[in-house]
């Protein structure tokens, strides 16, 4: 069974991030970049698959600038057994339909029965890829899997929804989103970390996926952040000194702020 595992590269949520002013698109150049971190979930995912089924390979794919190859390097220390990176200036500032053309375009140059992905990444948060990808390339969707389960040609999730889960069937192939509550990703070990210095990542320019240059970047997407705001400071809290007469103060705040 081959299975490529998307990942992306995104700002460390734990450290200030912000959009740049100039075409309100990520800042990237100024922030701490990491794998994200759903897709730690998917590279475990991907690998236990393939251990329990005993062949196939694990491709590792990502679209996104020249850094992004350290997001790869950490999948193929994992145990992935090899990367394709598809970086390009043309692809920069493309909104999430672009973004799937250009992985969708990337697929069509690999044999996979599986593609499994993070649910969301923590910058863009769209939540949208794997469905679009789906949809593109015509295999199965599976999303939002906690559980999955093989039997030959066919794949069961259990997808997780609110108050509980769904039980979803169908058949190979197909585009899997899994959250954080689907394994435990293991750390890189020693051994991984020098075999993955000799593991072979291709790299693809736009023109190698056969996405045209008009379908992608900030000017063709379909949609574009218009305007943005840092939050705002959080304000000072109100303390309420009990002199006997606290309950009472408290629920006149409450009252006071329409609360209760
Ligand atoms: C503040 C902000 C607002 C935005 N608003 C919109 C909007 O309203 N509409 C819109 O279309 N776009 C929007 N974008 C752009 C969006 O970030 C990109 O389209 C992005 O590449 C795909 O969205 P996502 O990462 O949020 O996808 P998600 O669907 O959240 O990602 C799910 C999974 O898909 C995989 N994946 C996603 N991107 C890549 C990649 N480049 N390479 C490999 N795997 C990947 C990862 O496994 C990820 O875990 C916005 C971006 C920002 C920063």
């Amino acid at each position: 069974m081959n299975i490529v595992v998307l990942v992306k590269q995104v700002p460390d949520s734990g450290n200030p991030r912000t959009l740049k002013d100039s075409d309100n698109t990520v800042d990237r150049e100024n922030a701490d970049l990491v794998l994200n971190e759903m897709d730690e979930y998917a590279i475990e995912e991907a690998l236990l698959i393939k251990e329990n089924q005993g062949d196939g390979e694990v491709t590792v794919l990502s679209v996104g600038p020249e850094s992004a190859t350290d997001t790869i390097r950490k999948a193929l220390q994992m145990g992935a057994d090899k990367g394709v990176h598809v970086t390009d200036p043309a692809i920069h500032g493309s909104d999430a339909i672009a973004t799937a053309k250009v992985i969708a375009g990337a697929l069509g140059k690999l044999e996979w029965d599986i593609v499994i992905s993070g649910a969301e990444s923590t910058d863009g948060r769209v939540t949208v890829i794997p469905a679009m990808l789906a949809e593109i390339t015509g295999a199965t969707q599976l999303t939002s899997a906690r559980k999955l389960t093989f039997e030959g040609t066919e794949v069961t999730a259990e997808r997780q929804v609110d108050g509980g889960y769904e039980v979803v069937k169908g058949q190979l192939p197909a585009v899997i989103s899994v959250w954080d509550t689907i394994n435990e990703p293991r750390y890189p070990s020693f051994k991984g970390i020098m075999q993955a210095k000799k593991k072979p990542i291709d790299t693809l320019a736009l023109a190698d996926t056969g996405v045209d240059a008009g379908e992608v970047g900030l000017e063709n997407s379909w949609s574009e952040v218009i305007e943005w705001a840092p939050r705002p400071p959080r304000q000072a809290g109100q303390a309420i000194t009990d002199e006997g007469d606290g309950g009472v103060k408290l629920v006149e705040y409450l009252v006071g702020q329409k609360l209760i």
